[in-house]
């Protein structure tokens, strides 16, 4: 076991806050994430402090300064470097319900160290003294690469539910073996994650879908029974095509997150809806996941075909097009079907391709006519307009140069009906 290293990479500004707040007397640590994660020889921007210092004293400190969740001691502090850094006061658990902890100020950092989810999360350091206070010995367990709840598993995760789902991203995020004690607890734990609100879950599903490798924590989520719980709508799929979807997500680049929650719920098919609007995903969110879920399940024209190819256009749309394709090529790549399938899927995508950039009319919009001129010709705004502009997309799909005004105008008037 290597000891802790003599001194972590603190930016100035946190060094600043911590020295002002330490001149007047009030203790004041780096906590959570940070230090974890420079343990681990990453570095991020977002250090948190904990002081013994109360939230008034703070804000009195600190100009500008901001109660950005003054309801659980949190300041958020414009530091010199113009960031936003929030410092916490000391806080101990005194009463929970399994959704929030209620919490009320203490005056030692252990007590504070002692109400966090996991020993890794619950290492301090001081940033003007470069010690360590790591009384959770979450530096060992950071090491042994061991996700360890603070204190009694089961109780702890009573408290509060959302530490199972953390739990299982934190996991999957630094592939740490979750401790046995801790796995057995999170297992028993699972079944109650329905009481989550759907906002919290909705965070944690796209903080685990925006890792670098996501694989790992959902198929913790899987394994321990929480997925089962969280979205039922999945639980037809089966593990064969579980592992395609898990290889599909891990195979689109992190920025690609809505591709990743599309084909996270592409198998809900039909309960998609009530499936995103249950946890709360916005309404844009849903629109893509149902496009590109039915991209999915729409299968590709034949290489060469360009009439298909513009169905296909028409049906997913020019705008999702590409993003479409990704999903496919990704799909392919999970199913290893080798150079044979990834070369004819190559020259499918590249007949779509050649239509979109060629601009070939696929939508409604395209058409050389719209609704107004179908009103010249004295047709009633209604169900026919629609239909008679589908039949016109219809004739211009199987060939673009009938897409001109009067031949389209004449078109339609034969279709008006008497
Ligand atoms: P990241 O920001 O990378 O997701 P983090 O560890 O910084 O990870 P935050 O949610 O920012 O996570 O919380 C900061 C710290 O607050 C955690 O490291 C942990 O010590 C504590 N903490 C956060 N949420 C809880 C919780 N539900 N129960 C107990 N402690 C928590
Ligand atoms: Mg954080």
């Amino acid at each position: 076991m290597k000891g802790l290293p003599e001194k972590l990479d603190v930016p100035g500004a946190v060094a600043a806050i911590a020295r002002r707040l330490e001149d007047r007397g009030h203790e004041t640590w780096a906590v959570g994430g940070a230090v974890r994660d420079a343990l681990l020889g990453g570095s991020r921007g977002d250090w948190d402090l904990a002081t013994a210092a109360r939230p008034e004293t703070v804000l009195e400190l600190f100009r500008p300064s901001y109660p950005v969740g003054i309801q659980f001691g949190t300041v958020g502090v414009r530091g010199e470097d113009g960031n936003l850094y929030e410092v916490t006061t000391f806080r101990r658990d005194i009463e929970t319900d399994g959704r929030h902890a209620v919490v009320e100020y203490a005056d030692r950092l252990d007590e504070d160290l002692a109400r966090r989810d996991f020993t890794i999360n619950a290492i301090a350091y001081h940033p003007l003294h470069h010690e360590f206070h790591d009384p959770m010995a979450g530096w060992e367990d950071l090491q042994r690469r061991l996700l360890r709840c603070v204190g009694e598993p089961a109780t702890r995760f009573a408290e509060d539910y959302l530490r199972v789902l953390r739990g299982l991203r934190f996991a999957g995020r630094y592939e740490l073996e979750i401790e046995p004690a801790t796995w057995d607890a999170l297992v028993d734990a699972a079944p109650r994650l329905a009481r989550l609100s759907g906002e919290r879950v909705r965070e944690e599903i796209l903080k685990v879908l925006s890792g670098s490798v996501p694989s790992r924590g959902l198929d913790l989520y899987r394994r321990s029974g929480a997925l089962a719980v969280l979205v039922p709508e999945l639980a037809s799929v089966d593990d064969t095509d579980w592992r395609v979807i898990l290889a599909s997500i891990d195979g689109l680049t992190e920025r690609r997150l809505r591709l990743r929650l599309a084909t996270l719920f592409a198998p809900a098919g039909p309960e998609i809806e009530p499936l995103m609007r249950r946890l709360r995903f916005s309404n844009a969110e849903l629109r893509d996941v149902q496009v590109l879920g039915r991209a999915l399940d729409l299968s590709l024209p034949k290489s060469g075909d360009i009439v298909a190819a513009r169905r296909w256009l028409r049906h997913v749309g020019p705008d999702d097009a590409r993003d479409a394709l990704r999903l496919h090529f990704c799909r392919e790549g999970a199913l290893g079907t080798g150079a044979e399938g990834r070369s004819a899927l190559a020259g499918q995508a590249s007949t779509v391709l050649g239509v979109l950039r060629r601009g070939d009319p696929v939508t409604l919009a395209a058409l050389a006519i719209d609704g107004s001129d179908l009103k010249q010709l004295g047709l009633k705004p209604g169900p026919e307009f629609g239909r008679i502009l589908e039949a016109c997309l219809d004739v211009v799909i199987e060939d673009p140069k009938l897409n001109e005004r009067e031949r389209l105008l004449e078109f339609a008037r034969r279709r008006l009906p008497d």
